[in-house]
């Protein structure tokens, strides 16, 4: 058996669908060239049949990706998987991801199939998905709720009708890893002609065992492991990629598996995803957050110094962890602008290098020092969303303790500009209500924070806020050293998106 493992990146499919994690069709593909640059040997890149966007982003990433595989979901039904490979054909090696429950609770009340109907139907469409493309994955979702006779069935079926990929999902987070792996394990073992198709695990964390999972069926025989960046996804989220990738290299000895992942490249690759969607990661995160390295405890410091292995299993450099971060001001020209970006995971158009440049100069006159954290600030300021978003012309703020706080803002939006004003509870609550007064667009504000992004007193305020609209939640996100303006553009960027994402909606029902 080989021990290879293949690593199936989700960022852009499970990942992208949780609440507050939504890309745009360009932020996706940045994100899927990092994913490349990563080592991923296989992208799902989206869902074609759910929406617009997602058929779009596909169709790009299968056409501008030459590296890994590229894969769509489709459930077993024919409309779904003729879309997935619509969007998908161009790619140089594409895989069509069909699935379909197989628990006894999916099919009775989700599906309201019998057992019987449901073999047949996975085997009719792995057929037919076959019958495009030669790479087809079978995933059984909620596998580990399923009678294991049934799954077994399942499996050699599908295997018979061309699966070259058979995933066995933990779709509720509901197993233990050692009820894992030997389910992995005797699937090995009693279905016939298992050795004719990958096995492949894709383990959710909501009792915060999707790693441990996933660990436990890889020593157990399954060799495609199903991750995102971060861990983001449904719920509690997936197995974490990153995590994944330096147990391999770290207990390489016990494990014996190797993967394709290149380690240097991991922490671009999760500062880039939570700088595309605006969520942070969490502090004491392993492998990436920012207290993963963090010695804190004396004893451990003088440990330390005296020699790294005292503590450290691996070092924060293995993992691409800046040594040092070269600080950019006021002289620094453009090629170090596109330098420090690309160390950064971000490969700028010419377009897009001179739209940050002159943002850069300009903030560089405000503050001395220009850090990481600003440049992607600036990048996501500077990129144009759509011609039909809002853009912020400028605002005004009367504030005070004897004053009742007034906003007048200014907004243009195709080519034509509008202003209004309003009072709230507090300077902030005033720019967002004139906002709404404008825009029309009554979103509901559930969280605000306002951090500093870098050092010092000059440093940027940078505004996270989300807001609900129609029971989906989108995220704001902008920086500037005016706090205000920073709650603007970000409550802006939030409402653009949900403006955006409700008139798609609204074409598509037509
Ligand atoms: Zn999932």
């Amino acid at each position: 058996m080989k021990n290879r493992v293949v690593f199936f990146d989700t960022t852009l499919r499970d990942g992208e669908q949780a609440p507050g994690f939504s890309m745009t069709v360009d932020q996706k593909i940045a994100m899927a060239k990092q994913l490349e640059r990563l080592g991923a040997d296989v992208l799902e890149a989206g869902f074609p049949i759910a929406s617009e966007g997602d058929f779009e982003s596909v169709r790009r990433i299968s056409q501008e990706l030459r590296g890994c595989a590229i894969a769509g979901l489709a459930r077993t039904k024919k409309e779904d998987i003729d879309r997935a490979w619509e969007a998908l054909k161009h790619a140089k090696r594409p895989r069509i991801h069909t699935f379909l429950a197989t628990s006894d609770i999916h099919l009775k009340h989700k599906l309201k199939k019998s057992r019987e109907e449901a073999l047949e139907t996975a085997v009719q469409w792995v057929r037919y998905a076959k019958s495009l493309t030669e790479d087809v994955q079978f995933s059984a979702e909620d596998a580990t709720r399923s009678d294991f006779v049934f799954l077994a069935q399942i499996v050699e079926a599908v295997i018979d009708a061309g699966a070259t990929v058979v995933n066995i999902p933990d779709t509720v987070g509901y197993a233990v890893p050692d009820e894992f792996g030997q389910l992995i394990r005797t699937l090995r073992e009693t279905v016939p002609n298992i050795t004719k198709a990958v096995l492949a695990v894709h383990c959710h964390n909501d009792l915060g065992l999707a790693v441990a999972n996933s660990i436990a069926a890889l020593q157990n025989g399954a060799r495609q492991v199903e991750c995102t960046v971060n861990g983001i996804g449904e719920r509690a989220g997936n197995a974490s990629l990153e995590e994944i990738a330096m147990i391999l290299h770290t207990r390489h000895e016990r494990l014996k598996l190797t993967s394709g992942i290149a380690h240097a490249e991991i922490y671009r690759s999760s500062q880039l995803l939570s700088n595309l969607t605006g969520v942070y990661v969490q502090r004491n995160k392993a492998i990436v957050g920012s207290n993963a390295f963090a010695h804190e405890a004396g004893i451990h410091q003088d440990g330390v110094l005296k020699n790294p292995l005292t503590y450290e299993i691996m070092t924060p450099v293995s993992v691409g962890i800046p040594e040092s971060v070269l600080v950019l001001g006021k002289h620094s020209g453009r090629h170090a602008l596109s330098k420090r970006f690309s160390e950064m995971g971000c490969r700028l158009s010419r377009e897009e290098l001179d739209r940050v440049y002159t943002a850069f100069t300009r903030l560089a006159d405000k503050k001395k020092e220009v850090y990481d954290a600003d440049l992607m600030m600036l990048l996501q300021q500077e990129t144009p969303e759509t011609s039909a978003a809002y853009v912020l012309e400028g605002v005004q703020v009367l504030s005070g303790t004897q004053l009742i706080p007034t906003a007048t803002v200014r907004l243009r939006r195709s080519g034509e500009t509008e202003e209004n004003s309003s009072t709230g509870d507090g300077p902030v609550d005033a720019v967002c209500r004139a906002i709404d007064r404008i825009t029309g667009f009554p979103a509901r504000m559930t969280e605000y924070t306002l951090n500093a992004v870098t050092k010092g007193k000059d440093a940027m305020g940078e505004v996270l806020l989300q807001i609900e609209y129609r029971k989906r939640i989108y995220t704001g996100r902008a920086a500037s050293t005016d706090v205000i303006e920073a709650s603007a553009r970000a409550y802006l960027h939030a409402v653009n998106q949900a403006v955006f994402h409700h008139e798609r909606s609204a074409t598509e029902k037509r």
